[in-house]
């Protein structure tokens, strides 16, 4: 009985070490192709404030939103100028393959405005805010980075954070209501109103997540494929739900808040062990880290930022692994222009010392890592082209199914195979495409 016990107790030691130590196997050797992703949250987010002198006259402190690093204070939404200059940067910088940086902007699909005429809430998607953040020009520039292939949009938020907290606390008093009635999103207690909360019903955020996919689909002409949840707030619950509507990279996972989890140091082992066994088991999904961090605006030294996550970069290729540089919006649209200027030079500065590092890098989106990860080949639409890839070492057919076709708006009966050489990346017109596989 003792022995069957001891036997018990060193099965479960080793399962432990086991789960703890392994990895999922990649298909490619990241050491060799050396990828950088850029995921960048919160774009689109009516938030926190429309203007610079939102603030004035009103006690924020009073207000009790919560906790936030000091620069969110004037955290903006983005407009034309700033889409525009992200774009010339992200162009001007060529992996060694001849592919230009490709950026990804994790967005927020809607936002809500108080109509204080009528006393109602207006609900607002992509490609429109309320009245305060007026933007001209922002969805052309938007369309624009997107046919040159700098601007890979993907998944974020429905709202960023729970409607019904959002609009009882939002109109509580008279300083939430002169807060609200100038289209500041922060409310009492808000940095607590978490979109994805466990106290929300699962019918509400499962009709967000299916109306936000259907406006991502609609006004970006693709379907999304990757997701970072708002606050980094969710369970396993909503990592089903995302991996049934067609969500299957996950960003991420070590950040995970899960307020289901214990706390402590008990809490640390779960949250380990979930992310361990999630990693091994979950073969429909893939969780990406982020390995690298580019916050330039949140520290007194942007160089030395910039320096820190060049020495991320190569750490995470030594270590086998893409680098995935976490950038948030706030460090590029702010209400304040020496915000920008820092947050602009130092993505800037990041990509020209990275275009040297080691011979070189490859610039990925998400979807691409995952592909690579699972199968060696790879395909993006990139406005009017696809950009095909085989980060193997041997000849592998590319497949891309008649749903896939789908998304880049050809209609075909059967999939195309594309045959590509070790290491090719290939660069295909959509047109030529078409010819090739008979589409139309
Ligand atoms: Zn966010």
């Amino acid at each position: 009985m003792k022995r069957t016990g001891v036997w018990l107790a060193l099965g479960a030691l080793c399962g432990g070490l086991v789960l703890a130590t392994l990895a999922p196997r990649s298909v490619v050797d990241w050491r060799a192709v050396r990828a950088i992703g850029l995921e960048s949250d919160d774009w689109g987010l009516a938030g926190f404030v429309p203007r610079a002198d939102s603030w004035q006259g009103l006690d924020r402190e009073a207000l009790k939103p919560g906790r936030f690093p000091p620069v969110y204070w004037g955290s903006t939404l983005e407009d034309a100028a700033v889409v525009e200059r992200m774009t010339s940067v992200l162009a001007a910088h060529v992996g060694r393959d001849g592919v230009p940086a490709v950026f990804q902007p994790n967005y927020v699909m809607g936002s809500l405005g108080y109509d204080e005429a009528d006393g109602r809430w207006q609900s607002y998607e992509l490609p429109h805010w309320p009245p305060e953040y007026p933007r001209p020009g922002l969805w052309r520039a938007v369309v624009q980075a997107q046919a040159r292939g700098v601007w890979h949009p993907e998944l974020h938020a429905a709202l960023h954070y729970d409607p019904e907290l959002r609009q009882s606390r939002g109109l509580e008093s008279e300083l939430a209501r002169a807060v609200t009635g100038r289209g500041i999103t922060l409310f009492p207690g808000s940095e607590q109103a978490r979109e994805l909360s466990p106290g929300r019903s699962a019918e509400a955020m499962t009709a967000e997540l299916a109306h936000s996919l259907a406006v991502f689909a609609r006004v970006f002409g693709r379907p999304a494929g990757s997701i970072i949840a708002p606050d980094y707030t969710w369970s396993g619950w909503h990592e089903r739900l995302w991996q049934e509507r067609g969500l299957s990279v996950i960003q991420a996972k070590r950040e995970q808040l899960n307020p289901l989890w214990l706390s402590g140091m008990p809490g640390r082992i779960q949250k380990y062990l979930d992310r361990q066994w999630a990693k091994l088991t979950q073969f429909g999904r893939t969780y990406l880290e982020r390995n690298c961090l580019l916050e330039p605006v949140q520290s007194d030294d942007a160089a030395a930022v910039v320096d820190r996550c060049l020495e991320d970069t190569r750490r995470a290729w030594r270590r086998g692994q893409p680098a995935i540089v976490e950038t948030h919006r706030v460090n590029f649209a702010h209400t304040d222009p020496r915000i920008v200027a820092t947050g602009l030079e130092a993505l800037d500065d990041y990509l020209s010392a990275a275009c040297l590092l080691d011979g070189g890098p490859v610039f990925l989106c998400d979807t691409e890592i995952a592909q690579l990860t699972r199968r060696g080949v790879s395909w993006r639409r990139s406005g009017g082209q696809l950009v095909l890839r085989n980060a193997t070492h041997s000849a592998r057919v590319l497949t891309l199914s008649v749903a896939e076709l789908a998304t880049c708006g050809l209609v075909g009966r059967q999939p195309v195979f594309i045959l590509l050489a070790a290491g090719q990346v290939l660069r295909l017109d959509l047109s030529e495409l078409k010819l090739r596989g008979n589409l139309s």
